[in-house]
């Protein structure tokens, strides 16, 4: 299957030979397809080009995740802004990943626009913000980035003569897996049958689940059994939660292992849009996902100064500017979801 037209492939093959240092920046609170294509990026550049190149994480990796990234050649912009600046102000080559626009890198936003390298964008999120790169790989009907990247690199005339090697495909069969719900939702033909190539090609699914889902710390679990207690459910078919600072450090709560709690609520046949909450500072992180025909994107864009997938999107809430407290939460999503659901379905132009 070719998703390209060739003067794209062409042009990328041009960047790509031209690059002596390169930086790959994913998007903020970096999930398993963005540590995965970023990961399997950095290991492309190193291994099959011979580009210097960089991972230039927005903020830190969640700890169940870490596994993902290679020992050196990862930075944490959160950590070093100043170390950030100056890589993104050095390379002649940037590629985002699994982000649609800069402003999905948080405070790396600034240092993006200033960087005057040339910028390629591959992602599989709606409205990709094309005037900002020199080319654009765009495709949403895939299951991810770490997919979309997969074509593009085996499109490549120097990797299609060579099998890619296990430290780029590895990270990728884990990018698919996990933005799949381990092949639950968003799956393609072109999916599987990449999923197909890779196992073929030797990569160890068994030993990447039992890292991906067999490794949390208890307390994942426990917190899970409360937040099942504590799900609402409106009469529009609204399942909503809210993980308050209280409930957070109560399980001692990290990054990374609340991960999947939003999709429960979907099982019950009467949920249509599942709404998840989690405090953080001045703000709730906001997940939203959805069935068919109720658009998770659009709402997260109305209410949630977000955006995202169709049917997997996310945002923010903010007090006190858009809720005085956050013991408003509850009533802003029941007033917000209710008017919504009326006539739940994606925008005229889309
Ligand atoms: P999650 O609920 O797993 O954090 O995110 C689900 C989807 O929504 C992801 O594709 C993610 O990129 C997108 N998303 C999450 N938070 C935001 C946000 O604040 N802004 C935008 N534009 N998209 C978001
Ligand atoms: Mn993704």
């Amino acid at each position: 299957m070719e998703l390209f037209t060739n003067p794209d492939i062409l042009r990328l093959e041009a960047f790509f030979a031209a690059a002596e240092h390169a930086c790959i920046v994913v998007h903020t609170h970096p999930d398993g397809d963005a540590l995965g294509s970023g990961t399997a990026l950095l290991e492309y550049f190193r291994r099959c080009r011979g580009v210097q190149a960089i991972l230039l994480l927005p903020d830190s990796a969640p700890s169940p995740l870490a596994f993902l990234l290679p020992g050196s050649g990862v930075a944490d912009a959160a950590q070093d802004p100043d170390g950030a600046a100056a890589c993104l102000a050095a390379c002649d080559l940037l590629v985002c990943l699994d982000m649609n626009g800069f402003g999905r890198a948080s405070d790396l936003e600034g240092p993006l626009r200033a960087c005057r390298a040339r910028k390629v964008l591959i992602d599989h999120h709606l409205h990709p913000d094309r005037e900002a790169f020199d080319l654009v790989f765009s495709r949403t009907q895939v299951s991810s980035a770490s997919e979309l990247l997969y074509r593009v690199l085996r499109a490549l005339p120097d990797a299609a003569s060579g099998q890619l090697p296990l430290q780029v495909l590895t990270p990728l069969m884990a990018g698919m897996t996990t933005d799949t719900n381990n092949f639950a939702n968003s799956v393609f033909p072109s999916t599987l049958q990449m999923a197909s190539e890779l196992l073929a090609a030797g990569v160890d699914r068994d030993a990447l689940l039992d890292r991906l889902y067999h490794r949390y710390r208890e307390n994942r679990f426990r917190a899970m059994g409360a937040f099942l207690e504590r799900m609402q459910i409106t009469p529009e078919g609204v399942a909503y939660a809210i993980l308050d600072r209280e409930f957070l450090q109560r399980f001692d709560l990290q990054d990374g292992e609340s991960e999947g709690f939003v999709n429960l609520p979907l099982g019950i046949g009467s949920v249509r849009l599942s709404v998840f909450l989690k405090e953080d500072d001045g703000h709730f992180r906001v997940s939203l996902r959805s069935k068919a025909g109720v658009s998770a994107s659009r709402l997260a864009a109305e209410a949630f100064h977000g955006g995202g997938h169709e049917c997997a999107a996310g945002g923010k809430l903010y007090f006190p500017e858009d809720i005085a407290a956050p013991a408003g939460a509850a009533d802003y999503i029941q007033s917000v979801t209710a008017r919504f659901m009326r006539n739940p379905g994606p925008s005229r132009t889309e």
